[in-house]
């Protein structure tokens, strides 16, 4: 985040908290960092810049719980710095970073060095840590110690843990520490060689599969082992219709069990890899048109708690490769809002409250990250919105370093036009 705290009016918006049940116009007031005040006409205090947001959302920072920044290791992709700038222009205020970076932050010094990396950036920058050793899956990371140094969740994302009993150890250990498991659920020896779901598409096509079994198997195992240990589970990316009952079964027992889904995942269907190849390749794959039902019906529910991008920067070089070999990912960081204020505000499936709350209180609560609300005390972290604003979504305008997107060209509406972080404008499109 910005080494400094800032002051800022923002003035004449929509005030939209869904943490405090906030939806009203109202100005607010940040200092030093923190929400000072809320409430009409506010008085700005000499020397506190003043942007106006009459006709706009102002809303909690957005928290990507789910991305890939690739520093260290993978600078050619993506750096922290990039990425960031990406996230301040897509109205992101936080994001979590995925630990598949070269080297993985497997220790407790690495993950200080990893967090240190991002001191400087323009948005917050939180730290993932492994489950495992080197994302090897053969023994457990130090987690305690990974705790100590900043991680904030577990993840080999990108990979499983297949090992049941290193899975049931991370969670018993995620129970002690608070630290919810984040995982990467794939069955490998169900997946292995597939480019996209296994379906009519890809049999269409000729192309190996990857079927829901793969995601759902592993799901299943890991709902009986937080039964078992108590452990918090907050499961990466669902993709399928099983899942969502799952996860739905899960919490109408009780268990700590919460879920996210990622922008594309309730949007587009495998069709979209026989148009765009591999722009449309992601892990897990783009699914079935009822696939894409469940993930709505989920999120209108409220079985699904989060949505993320899992913004996935890969060159261009990497995408051009033939389908079975270019790398799985699209970016997303810069699409997240517009996909979302177009596929499920305008279209009736979430509120603007629910959705703001997606995005915002619910990765902070799952996460116990600070942030998420706009309570007077809290973090100066703020999106502001043009729910109405229309646009097309232009990659070569994007401030990621990558370009791997199966949105080039789509029309949207709603975007986020500023960014805020500690009371520092981050971003803005306003004049
Ligand atoms: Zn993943």
């Amino acid at each position: 985040m910005p080494p400094s705290s800032a002051s800022l009016l923002i003035r004449g918006g929509r005030l939209i908290d869904p943490a405090s049940r906030i939806d009203t116009p109202a100005d607010l007031l940040i200092e030093k960092g923190q929400v000072r005040r809320v409430g009409v006409a506010l008085p700005a205090p000499a020397g506190v810049p003043i942007l106006d947001a009459t006709g706009l959302v102002v809303a909690p920072g957005f928290i990507d719980a789910h991305v890939h920044l690739r520093e260290p290791g993978f600078e050619y992709k993506e750096t922290i710095a990039s990425g960031a700038a990406a996230a301040a222009a897509g109205g992101i205020c936080a994001v979590a970073a995925m630990p598949n970076t070269n080297p993985p932050p497997d220790s407790g010094q690495r993950v200080a060095e990893a967090v240190a990396r991002a001191a400087g950036a323009p948005v917050r920058v939180y730290q993932i840590g492994c489950i495992t050793a080197g994302r090897k899956g053969q023994s457990l990371a130090p987690l305690e110690e990974l705790a100590r140094a900043g991680a904030i969740a577990f993840s080999d994302d990108g990979d499983p843990v297949e090992d049941e009993a290193l899975m049931r150890q991370a969670l018993e250990l995620g129970r002690r520490l608070g630290i919810p498991l984040f995982p990467h659920e794939e069955v490998k020896a169900l997946t292995a060689g597939g480019s996209m779901h296994e379906g009519q598409v890809s049999a269409r096509l000729g192309v190996k599969g990857m079927p829901s079994a793969g995601e759902e198997q592993l799901i299943a195992r890991d709902i009986e082992l937080v039964r078992q240990t108590g452990g918090p589970l907050h499961l990466a990316h669902i993709s399928t219709a099983g899942t969502v009952e799952l996860v739905r079964r899960a919490k109408a027992e009780g268990l700590p069990v919460t879920c996210e889904v990622l922008t594309h995942h309730f949007i587009l269907t495998d069709e979209e890899v026989d148009r765009q190849g591999t722009q449309a390749k992601m892990s897990p794959p783009l699914r079935s048109g009822a696939d894409v039902q469940a993930m709505l019906q989920g999120l209108a529910e409220g079985v699904i708690d989060t949505i993320a991008t899992d913004h996935a920067p890969h060159s261009a070089e990497e995408k051009s490769r033939p389908l079975t070999e270019a790398p799985f990912g699209i970016v997303g960081l810069e699409t997240a809002v517009g996909l979302t204020l177009t596929h499920l505000v305008h279209h009736g499936v979430l509120s603007l409250a629910q959705a703001i709350e997606k995005w915002a209180w619910a990765p902070a609560r799952i996460l116990r990250l600070p942030g998420g609300h706009l309570s007077v005390g809290g973090l100066g972290d703020v999106t502001i919105i043009d729910p109405n604003r229309e646009w097309t979504v232009d990659p070569t305008q994007f401030r990621s370093k990558s370009h791997n997107t199966p949105f080039r060209g789509a029309k949207l509406r709603g975007k986020a036009v500023a960014t805020v972080v500690a009371g520092h404008l981050v971003y803005s499109e306003l004049g």
